[in-house]
C-alpha cells in the first residue's frame, strides 16, 4: 500500500510531490493527460515569484524536474473514483486500482463553456478556449474574446499581438482583471471593447463568420463579423470523479485551512478547491500545506 496518492500533475500536484517526497513518504502521482496542468497552456507568466517572465511549459518542466529529483513516480491514468475505507483509501483508475493511506486531490479545473448555439459545432474550427494554443491560426483575422477577468484580458492581449482585431465582449461595463493588465489592454489599438454584452450565438456556414451579441441593459442585438471566438468565462472543477467529499454548489471541493476535506485522509489543493484565487502561486501554497497535513495524518495512523 502506498502512503500517498496525488491526483493530477499540475502546479499543485508537483508541489505536493516535492514536499511529501522530501518527508520520505512513498508517493504515486496519477495524471490523465500529460504533466503540466492548465498553466502549460499559458504562453507567458509574469506573476509567479522568482521568474519575471517564463512560459507555462518551461515553468512546469522545472516543477517536474524538481519532483523527479526527489524520486517521483508518475503513472498515466485517469482517476474514476476514490473509495474511503477508513485507514485505507482505494483510488480507482482506468488502468487499475491503487491502495493508499492518504490522497491529495490536485485535479484542477477546465474552462467553462458559453452554452450558445454554434459553440459546440465550431469548437476546434473557430471556437477556442486557449489563445496560446490557437492564436496562430487567426493571424491577421478578427476575433471575439469573451470575458473580463484576469485570464480573459491577458489572453486578449496575447491575441492582439497576432490577430488583426480583438473584439472583447464583456457582460459588465468594467473589467475585473488586475489593474496593470487592464491598462495594457486599454492602451492596445488592436483591442475594442463591447461592454454590457453577451454572445447569444456563433454563426457561420463551414467556419465562424460572426457572433450575435445581446446588450444586457437594453436587450438590443447586433452581429459582429469575426472569424474566431475565444471563450474565457470562468472555470469548472475536475471533481466529478469524487463524490464522497463535501463540495460547493459549483462542484469545488471544500477544505479547511489545513486542506483537509470532509473525509479524513483526503486532502485537496489548487484550482479544484473552494478558494478566492486560482493561480499557480495559490496552488503551490495549498499543496505545501496539503502535503504537510497528509504527512501528519499518515504518521497518526502508525
Ligand atoms: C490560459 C490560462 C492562463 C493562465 N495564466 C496564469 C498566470 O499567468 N499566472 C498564474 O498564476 N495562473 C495562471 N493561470 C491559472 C493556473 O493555470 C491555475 O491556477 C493552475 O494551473 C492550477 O493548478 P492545479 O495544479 O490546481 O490544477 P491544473 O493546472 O488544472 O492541473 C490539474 C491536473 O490534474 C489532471 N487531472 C484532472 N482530473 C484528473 C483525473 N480524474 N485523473 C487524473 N488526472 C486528472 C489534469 O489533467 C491536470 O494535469 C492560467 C490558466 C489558464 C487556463
Amino acid at each position: 500500500m502506498k502512503d500517498l496518492i496525488i491526483i493530477g500533475a499540475g502546479p499543485a500536484g508537483f508541489t505536493a510531490a516535492i514536499y511529501s517526497l522530501r518527508a520520505q513518504l512513498d508517493v504515486l502521482m496519477l495524471e490523465k493527460t500529460g504533466p503540466g496542468g492548465q498553466i502549460a497552456l499559458s504562453d507567458v507568466i509574469e506573476n509567479y515569484p522568482g521568474y519575471s517572465e517564463i512560459s507555462g511549459v518551461e515553468l512546469m518542466q522545472k516543477f517536474e524536474e524538481q519532483a523527479k529529483k526527489f524520486g517521483l513516480v508518475m503513472e498515466s491514468a485517469e482517476v474514476t473514483a476514490v473509495e474511503d475505507h477508513g485507514e485505507k483509501k482505494i483510488v480507482k483508475t482506468t488502468s487499475g486500482d491503487h491502495e493508499c493511506k492518504a490522497v491529495i486531490i490536485c485535479s484542477g479545473a477546465k474552462p467553462r463553456k458559453l452554452g450558445v448555439p454554434g459553440e459546440q459545432e465550431f469548437t476546434g474550427r473557430g471556437v477556442s478556449y486557449c489563445a496560446t494554443c490557437d492564436a496562430f491560426f487567426f493571424k491577421g483575422k478578427d476575433v471575439a474574446s469573451v470575458g473580463g477577468g484576469d485570464t480573459a484580458v491577458k489572453e486578449s492581449l496575447f491575441l492582439s499581438k497576432m490577430v488583426n482585431r480583438v473584439e472583447v465582449v464583456h457582460r459588465r461595463d468594467a473589467l475585473r482583471a488586475e489593474k496593470i493588465i487592464q491598462e495594457k489592454a486599454f492602451a492596445s489599438p488592436a483591442i475594442n471593447f463591447n461592454w454590457d454584452s453577451v454572445v447569444t450565438s456563433i454563426n457561420g456556414e463551414n467556419s465562424v463568420e460572426s457572433v450575435t451579441l445581446k446588450n444586457v441593459k437594453d436587450d438590443s442585438e447586433k452581429e459582429l463579423p469575426v472569424q474566431g471566438v475565444f471563450v474565457f468565462v470562468g472555470i469548472l472543477p475536475n471533481t466529478d470523479f469524487i463524490n464522497i467529499v463535501e463540495k460547493d454548489e459549483g462542484g469545488f471541493i471544500k477544505a479547511n485551512d489545513k486542506m483537509e476535506t470532509s473525509v479524513p485522509g483526503l486532502f485537496v489543493a489548487g484550482d479544484a478547491r473552494v478558494t478566492p484565487l486560482r493561480q499557480v502561486a495559490t496552488a503551490v501554497g495549498d499543496a505545501a500545506i496539503a502535503a504537510t497535513s497528509a504527512e501528519a495524518y499518515i504518521e497518526s495512523l502508525e
